[in-house]
């Protein structure tokens, strides 16, 4: 493998199929190909305000970042902070700096927390952040950034906050302005569109990772969701395809797992809105069940929130909220996404039980049974 860091691609040229761009040191380079892989991934979103350039404003996404963020905290000497946004990244950072002993503020423009998840269950996890005594401000419109006392005036519409560190945490867009430079096709969110072989527009371009988009295998849409093994599978997907395999991958059901504090925080599949949109006629239930028997000492509760579809009888999506036993919980109802299970396929099967994991019916089987009365 020639690998070359500190190499920045700035351009493709289709026809002569080269690449082009500049080094770390300012010297231009370029490179022939016969086979392209654009793996370059996303890059954090920043809102043009005025005074997002200071020291102490700084995002997230690779270990540079981490270790910036580390020293800027230790030299500083970081009393309170302000995260700026609600999503995973914001609120695992948030319990970073709380382990710290850092004060942590978080504001978001926009008025409803975790608007992916249930309500009952965004609710729980609003609690959880209080009670780790981090202050919420949704609906809060960031405006500027002033220097002000030992640290910064953050102001927004609603009001302002003095704090030492900015993490401004709202969200990622995909680097695909080269393929589409190149006159590549894009999808959603303007991830650099592929097929199931992870094939652009131009058969001898592929793309894998944060940059490209790929399949939800509920919907059968394409759609655009940065996360890791998404990423890592499709770029072991391009190595096979380039070197003669024929690998074609049939898509995500859109997993997700996180940690708030004591609380762990998963999905799978669709939100109610998402089921809507995709025609669905999504059916839904909140239950209530405990990790372990009920009996067992140190049995939590678990929220679950699971879809159906009322035409078809189909799993549609499951989100879990509580103090164990969720994020590997979550990949049963993930598995049988993939499978294109209904709702009452999935009630019939067999998971396993013993009082320190489980009760004798799995808090998915009593979701999936109370949903089934319903649909
Ligand atoms: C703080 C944080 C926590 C996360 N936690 C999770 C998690 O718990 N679970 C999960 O599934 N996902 C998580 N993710 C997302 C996950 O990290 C990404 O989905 C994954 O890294 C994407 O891999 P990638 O190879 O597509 O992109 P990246 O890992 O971003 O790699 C892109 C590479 O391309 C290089 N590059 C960019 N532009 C150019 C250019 N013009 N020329 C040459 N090289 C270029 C970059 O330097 C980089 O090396 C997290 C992300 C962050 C930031």
């Amino acid at each position: 493998v020639d690998l070359r860091l500190g190499h920045r691609v700035d351009h493709v040229d289709r026809l002569a199929k080269k690449v082009s761009g500049e080094t770390s040191h300012g010297k231009h380079f370029s490179c022939d190909y016969r086979h392209l892989l654009f793996a370059n991934g996303a890059s954090p979103l920043v809102p043009h305000i005025p005074g997002i350039d200071y020291p102490g404003v700084k995002v997230l996404k690779n270990l540079f970042h981490g270790r910036e963020i580390k020293e800027y905290l230790k030299t500083s000497g970081t009393g309170k902070a302000l995260i700026l946004g609600m999503g995973y990244i914001a609120l695992e950072m948030a319990e970073a700096l709380r382990a710290r002993d850092i004060d942590v503020v978080l504001v978001k423009p926009r008025p409803k927390f975790l608007p992916w998840l249930h309500e009952q269950l965004a609710s729980t996890v609003w609690q959880e952040l209080e009670a780790q005594r981090v202050d919420l401000f949704p609906g809060y419109a960031l405006k500027a950034i002033e220097k002000g006392g030992k640290g910064y005036k953050v102001i927004c519409d609603q009001g302002e906050f003095e704090v030492d560190f900015i993490l401004v945490a709202i969200g990622v867009e995909p680097n695909s302005q080269i393929a589409a430079q190149a006159g590549l096709e894009l999808g959603p969110c303007q991830a650099i569109s592929v097929d199931r072989t992870l094939r652009t527009s131009d058969p001898d371009i592929f793309a894998a990772g944060d940059c490209a988009d790929t399949y939800h295998v509920v919907t059968g849409d394409k759609t655009w969701i940065p996360l890791a093994l998404r990423a890592n599978r499709a770029g072991w997907a391009v190595a096979d395809n380039v070197t003669g395999a024929d690998v074609s991958l049939p898509g995500i059901v859109g997993t997700a797992v996180f940690k708030v504090f004591d609380l762990e925080v998963a999905k799978t599949g669709l939100n109610s809105k998402e089921a809507s949109e995709a025609g669905f006629e999504p059916q839904s239930v909140v239950i209530e069940s405990r990790s372990r028997a009920h009996a067992h000492p140190g049995s939590q509760t678990i929220q679950i929130h699971m879809l159906g579809d009322q035409k078809t009888g189909k799993l549609l999506g499951v989100q879990m909220v509580g103090k164990e036993g969720v994020a590997h919980r979550i990949n049963a109802p993930a598995v049988a996404l993939h499978q294109q299970m209904t709702v009452e396929d999935f009630s019939q099967t067999d998971l396993a039980y013993a009082p320190p994991f489980s009760p004798v019916w799995d808090p998915l089987l009593t979701t999936a049974n109370q949903l089934l009365k319903r649909m």
